[in-house]
């Protein structure tokens, strides 16, 4: 993509409405633009981000098993009568009268409408256990939106929901979530801690909270230092394997947050007990008959018995990765993309633009890149190397090419990595034999 015809608004001022330093730099990168109080539209750069992210939550859904569909963001009310949900749910639901004066919603999740599909089509215990996953626009209308995409009205989630004949199928179904949840945020680049969280009138111990740790979290977390550095599970992951061995890895050690904390236990850990502020990003629930009791979800049991099915409900927020990301990857200069998720592998900066040499350098750099699937942006603008510099620091790409009339003279260009800063001066084919071999080329690391 050449920065001449990409549609990039950055700019220098801090806008006064941001308090955190994401919200400050994706409107400062030209990634978002505010619709009105936590509603955005996603600009060119911050929707290929967007884009990335879901891709990997896609890919980490569909290598559990889980099957991907989508669901209308628009459901009717009855639904939400059925569940006995509709009146308790307040003030956060949208709510909406068509023509013929028929209530409907805007969509804050999905568990009605999905068990109603449900209940529809799966009649046999044969047919169970099903995971289901759709990535939909939800709509709640927070008190307070803040934070930018961080706590929207409008924002992007992956929701999953798992059917089970029994609770021991069901606590399978809540561990390979548990586990694609812990893969998908590392590939992310991040590192999210799964926090025990409240089950209500449910009971039991299936939920967490997935947070990661940041300054400006909304919520105090504490937790053993464990959580903070053992490993994920790797590529070869066995979805069908028992995964509770894995899943006790993450649940045996200490890990509240506020709701949570309990002052006895925490101090019992002494020096290695990590006390932080974190940001939510995912939450796995199960809630065992909840909906389907309510909703007449039921199949025939071996004996021809009526099984009211076991359900849970896992949620990632996409949209709200992406300033959880910024938020926890970033410098004074700007984004600090993590490969995975940059919108452009490569940022390629033209020193002299209208120079031949430079200009044609640029050109073949450019298309060698382009041609091995690595997503490369060239400021070919008539500006002035302070400003390009600036912007491209801003944006955050993970390399940077910078090519000067100087360097090209002798056959050099200059590599600087985003991350730390560290600059070399090479020759033409040793940048690009570095950037075409390094792993992540394309900006879609395969982890
Ligand atoms: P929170 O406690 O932050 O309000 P929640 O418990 O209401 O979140 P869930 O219903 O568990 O959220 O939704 C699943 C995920 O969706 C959350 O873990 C979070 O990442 C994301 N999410 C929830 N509310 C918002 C929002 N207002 N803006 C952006 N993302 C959100
Ligand atoms: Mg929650």
């Amino acid at each position: 993509m050449r920065l001449s015809s990409f549609f990039l608004p950055t700019s220098r001022d801090d806008p006064a409405e941001a308090q955190i330093v994401s919200h400050r730099l994706m409107l400062r990168a030209g990634m978002i633009r505010q619709a009105s109080a936590g509603i955005y539209s996603w600009l060119p750069l911050g929707f290929r981000a967007l884009r990335n992210v879901e891709r990997i939550v896609r890919e980490e859904q569909d290598r559990a098993g889980c099957q991907e569909m989508l669901m209308p963001t628009i459901q009717s009310a009855d639904l939400w009568r059925e569940s006995g949900r509709y009146e308790g749910y307040g003030k956060e639901m949208l709510r909406i009268e068509d023509r013929h004066g028929r209530d409907m919603l805007y969509g804050p999740t999905n568990e009605e409408q999905i068990t109603e599909i449900f209940r529809h089509y799966i009649k046999s215990y044969r047919e169970l256990p099903k995971l289901l996953y759709h990535i939909q626009w939800k709509f709640r209308d927070e008190v307070r939106p803040r934070f930018g995409v961080m706590r929207g009205r409008e924002f992007l989630m992956k929701d999953s929901y798992s059917f089970d004949l029994d609770y021991e199928g069901a606590r399978r179904s809540y561990n390979k979530m548990f586990v694609a949840y812990l893969r998908t945020f590392a590939r992310l680049g991040l590192r999210a801690i799964p926090m025990q969280a409240d089950t209500g009138p449910i009971g039991g111990d299936l939920s967490h909270e997935f947070i990661i740790l940041a300054g400006t979290g909304e919520s105090e977390v504490f937790c053993h230092r464990a959580l903070v550095e053992q490993d994920v599970l790797g590529d070869d992951v066995d979805y069908e394997a028992d995964l509770a061995p894995e899943v006790a890895r993450w649940t045996g050690h200490y890990a509240a947050t506020d709701e949570k904390f309990d002052e006895a236990e925490a101090a019992a850990l002494g020096d290695d007990l990590v006390r932080a502020r974190g940001i939510e990003v995912g939450h796995i629930f199960y809630f065992g008959t909840k909906y389907s009791k309510a909703m007449n979800a039921a199949v025939r049991g071996p004996n021809d018995e009526e099984i009211f099915l076991e359900m849970g409900s896992y949620g990632i927020g996409v949209s709200r990765l992406v300033g959880a990301i910024v938020e926890a990857s970033h410098d004074a200069d700007g984004i600090v993309w993590p490969e995975a998720v940059a919108p452009f592998r490569v940022g390629l900066i033209n020193l002299k633009a209208g120079d031949g040499d430079c200009d044609n350098a640029c050109e073949e750099i450019y298309r060698t890149l382009e041609r091995a699937g690595c997503a490369t942006l060239v400021d070919d603008r008539a500006l002035r190397a302070g400003a390009k510099f600036a912007d491209m620091d801003l944006i955050g790409l993970p390399w940077q090419v910078i090519v000067g009339p100087r360097g090209i003279a002798g056959g050099s260009v200059e590599l600087k990595r985003r991350d730390g800063g560290a600059r070399e001066e090479l020759s033409l084919e040793s940048a690009l034999a570095r950037l075409t071999a390094s792993p992540g080329a394309g900006g879609s690391a395969t982890s």
